[in-house]
């Protein structure tokens, strides 16, 4: 060591006031809780309570001294009303008349006022469209559409705002979405009263068809007098029960729209990471968002409720458990965005303005960052360059302060680096393998109702991983001369460095949300700043007090988001099917999430005594909450609040040969996985032990030989339980096909004219036989068009009108063999609404089911003809 390291080691050391505080430049061990404390203290503190935070809800009584604004008990009495009709599916007596008439009376009971007129209309409509491979057909759908205009308007650039007042079988749809359905309603009133009059229209669509999917928003947007006016979209939906709305898509292209989000918005709750993994598929959702846009060139903004996703299309998701500060929340938010986008110049001609995608965030809940997407790439470039220039900038001050050449420091720069990769590398490799290991030994999902364990398991697993190569790396080479404060510093200044180099990357890749990292190396550098412009960059320890007060801000923001991802998505894995493994997922968000809110934290752990001790430590922790896992505490479900899903069809399947003799019936309960445990139930549940898997059935038969109609299902139908039983109760309506007329074309084409009759949810399955092929039909094109690979799959589903519907279906034979046969039709039909339709036999069934669960009873029927 030269004399004159020596002597500036020697300056370096603490004052008496320091020296409590560290030994031998070193932290003593035991503030290492402290400083862990530190950080969960600030996330419980003021992270979770910022995701959970409402408005006080305005009562009737306040309204006098609140006029012109939204009165959450009224919307509260709203959705009181709507679901207290039950459950309200597609084609049932509760949706299309008494939900229908509900919602008329209240639209007529808000009389147009001085400034602003209504003007109420039922539009009933049928159609088609193809959703991913299915066509999706309906028939006497209906919409509530109400326009609320400035009086004497000839605007012609109207607002549109949707939510849905139908529900799926399972539950009374209370989050989803009759509370936005009831915000609607009273954001309709008070603006119909306001004597403010409204510079444009704004149409307010009462959705009657969301669940079934997506019928209604076609409907309207493909057929209405209305739709063509509609310049901008306002959506509305839910996956969970109360919390705030979310704005999670916008656009595409019409930063405007976000413009007069930003100036509006009461409480801002948004994030283009929820846009980006919606847009990817991430997320086993769709909304009328995506039809308005594909199908009427209609750009606007998506907004939802995430929270309480437990409940979420089960029968839990009652109007008692939302809270009325949602309401508030969501009902001031809608106001004033209607009030700004309707008043705003850019709806006019809001193609003028259609400019690229734009990156959004809020903070806190307090505000909205907002910029487009090319001042994102300009400021990513340019903090990424920054970050790395005063990294290197750092570099050289340390060789002048420790008196090491350069070279050497530029060299220990480089090792570093690769051990911070290599950290980097095991510590997303450990979770991960804890993540397959919980699979494998049958304790996925232990964290679904208490996700502290996910803190406990990965997290723990992360920081372990994270911490313990560097700390392995300094153990080896402690005899360096380069004192461990600097040692450490490098350490972070390789993570910076390597933040950088990604957010280059991705942004290059024109990922959107890598504005995360631009943020984590923003505040980096510019704890890295203060430390330099003080000098307290060539003290041990002293330079983390800079460093950790600036990473205060970003690890608040970052736990803040993170926190609002996982609620929304932990509920989720309750509904991914049997397929994905869950844990194998929390571990690589757990991952994701520790890299952003801990990256700098961590290597602060280096400055420790004993760090290694410490280090080791996490594991104990990941190994206690192992433990809890086993308990019942690790038990993912709860009766009411965290239940397991099942949907259990009552089905009875009959195929006919090509003499319409009968080749096999039979009759039994089907079950799809809804997540990854069903096996629990296996012991509760009658004849569970006997289910077997639908898998070989698929070789056999069009379509599984199951009566299918949701789309989402035929990906890991091979999965599904069948359990033999006795035969279901269904209606006399059984769906059949009559043959009209068979007529020979040519000597090689014939053509089918066909109706068809059933209940309000069938699914027709159309493969041809013997070499033929379909040249033309009466349904949806596209699928000829883009040549799907038969089966074709026609969904077809009717609201009040159960009409027979006819079609008809050409085919050629290039074989001229007209005799043989040429078609099979499977016809799948549901009774979604019936209850009264279950058999005792399937009653004692369900009955089985643990209290934990929710299933959802359907009688079913599948038959398959040959023509
Ligand atoms: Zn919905």
């Amino acid at each position: 060591m030269s004399s004159e390291t020596e002597e500036k080691r020697a300056k370096a050391q603490p004052n008496g006031c320091e020296r409590a505080f560290i030994q031998h430049n070193k932290i003593k061990w035991f503030w290492a809780p402290a400083f862990f404390g530190f950080w969960l203290l600030l996330y419980v503190t003021i992270s979770i309570p910022a995701c959970h935070r409402l408005p006080r809800p305005l009562t009737i009584q306040d309204e006098a001294k609140h006029p012109d604004q939204f009165i959450a008990e009224r919307a509260e009495n709203n959705l009181r009303d709507l679901v207290s009709l039950g459950p309200r599916v597609v084609g049932s007596r509760t949706n299309e008349m008494a939900a229908l008439k509900l919602l008329s009376e209240k639209t007529h009971k808000i009389k147009s006022g001085t400034a602003n007129e209504i003007e109420v209309d039922v539009q009933v409509a049928s159609g088609s469209y193809v959703h991913w491979s299915m066509v999706n057909m309906y028939q006497s759908i209906q919409n509530i559409v109400v326009k609320v205009s400035p009086r004497g308007t000839n605007s012609t650039t109207w607002l549109l705002v949707n939510s849905h007042y139908d529900s799926v079988p399972a539950g009374p749809g209370a989050g989803d979405d009759a509370s936005m359905v009831a915000t609607m309603m009273e954001v309709l009133r008070v603006l119909v009263n306001s004597e403010k009059p409204l510079k444009n229209p704004v149409v307010f669509l009462f959705n009657g068809a969301e669940e079934n999917p997506l019928q209604a928003s076609h409907a309207f947007i493909t057929q209405h007098k209305w739709a063509k006016y509609c310049k901008a979209l306002i959506n509305l939906d839910s996956c969970g029960n109360g919390g705030r709305e979310i704005l999670f898509q916008s656009g595409p292209n019409h930063p405007w729209l976000m413009k007069n989000y930003r100036r509006a918005i009461k409480h801002p709750y948004a994030s283009t990471m929820g846009e980006e993994m919606f847009q990817n598929n991430m997320i086993p959702s769709d909304t009328d968002f995506r039809i308005f846009r594909d199908h009427g060139a209609v750009p606007g903004l998506d907004m939802a409720y995430t929270y309480n996703g437990y409940v979420y299309h089960t029968r839990h998701d009652k109007a008692e458990i939302f809270p009325r500060g949602s309401l508030q929340h969501t009902g001031d938010n809608l106001l004033a965005l209607v009030r700004e986008i309707a008043n705003s110049p850019e709806l006019e001609d809001s193609s003028k303005y259609a400019e690229g995608h734009t990156i959004y965030f809020d903070v806190m809940g307090w505000f909205l960052v907002f910029y487009t997407e090319t001042e994102g790439v300009i400021f990513n470039v340019i903090v990424s360059l920054t970050a790395i220039g005063i990294c290197g900038f750092a570099f050289k001050l340390m060789s002048v302060s420790s008196g090491i050449k350069l070279e050497k420091i530029l060299k220990r720069v480089l090792h570093t680096f690769f051990v911070n990769l290599l950290s980097v590398l095991v510590s997303a490799i450990l979770p991960v393998l804890l993540g397959l290991f919980m699979d494998a030994v049958h304790l996925p999902m232990s964290w679904f109702s208490n996700s502290w364990l996910i803190l406990g398991l990965y997290f723990t697993t992360f920081f372990f991983g994270f911490a313990i190569v560097p700390a392995m790396y300094f153990h080896w080479t402690k005899f360096d001369k380069l004192p461990i404060g600097q040692r450490v510093q490098i350490l972070l200044h390789s993570h910076c460095l390597l933040l950088a180099i990604l957010t280059l990357i991705l942004t290059i890749c024109g990922v959107r949300s890598v504005f995360v990292l631009t943020l984590s190396c923003l505040f980096y550098t510019v704890g890295l700043i203060i430390n330099i412009a003080t000098k307290l960059h060539s003290k041990d320890v002293a330079w983390v007090i800079p460093h950790i007060v600036c990473l205060i801000p970003p690890f608040v923001f970052f736990a803040y988001f993170s926190h609002g991802f996982f609620t929304t998505f932990i509920p989720m894995f309750g509904r991914f099917g049997e397929n994905l493994n869950p844990d194998l997922a929390v571990a690589i968000f757990s991952v994701a999430v520790g890299f952003l809110c801990c990256g700098f934290i961590l290597p602060v752990l280096q400055l420790f005594n004993k760090s290694k001790t410490i280090i080791c430590g996490l594991l104990g922790i990941t190994l206690i909450c192992f433990i809890i896992a086993l308990t019942p505490a690790g038990f993912p479900y709860r009766p009411e609040t965290n239940v397991q899903r099942f949907a259990v069809l009552h089905a009875k399947r009959t195929f006919h040969d090509a003499d319409n003799k009968i080749r096999r019936q039979e009759s039994g309960y089907f079950i799809m996985p809804q997540d990854r445990r069903t096996y629990t139930v296996k012991n509760d549940v009658i004849n569970m032990t006997l289910a077997q898997r639908i898998g070989d059935d698929c070789e056999k038969e069009i379509n599984c030989g199951l009566p299918l109609y949701n789309q989402r299902w035929h990906k890991t139908r091979k999965n599904s339980l069948w359990i033999p039983a006795s035969e279901p109760v269904l209606g006399d309506d059984l769906p059949t096909v009559k043959v009209i007329s068979k007529k020979e074309l040519s000597a090689t084409k014939i053509r089918y004219d066909m109706s068809l009759t059933g209940p309000n949810h069938m699914a027709v399955f159309v493969q041809p036989l013997n070499g033929a092929f379909i040249t033309n039909w009466s349904f949806h094109q596209a699928p000829l068009r883009l040549r799907f690979d038969p089966p074709y799959f026609v969904y077809f589903s009717w609201g009040v009108n159960g009409d027979p519907l006819k079609f008809w279906i050409e085919l050629e034979k290039p074989n001229g063999n007209l005799n043989s046969s040429s078609l099979e039709l499977g016809l799948g039909g549901h009774w979604t609404h019936h209850k009264d339709m279950l058999t005792p036999d399937f009653k004692k069934f369900l009955d089985s089911f643990p209290k934990y669960t929710d299933a959802t009873p359907w009688p079913a029927s599948f038959e398959s003809w040959i023509y």
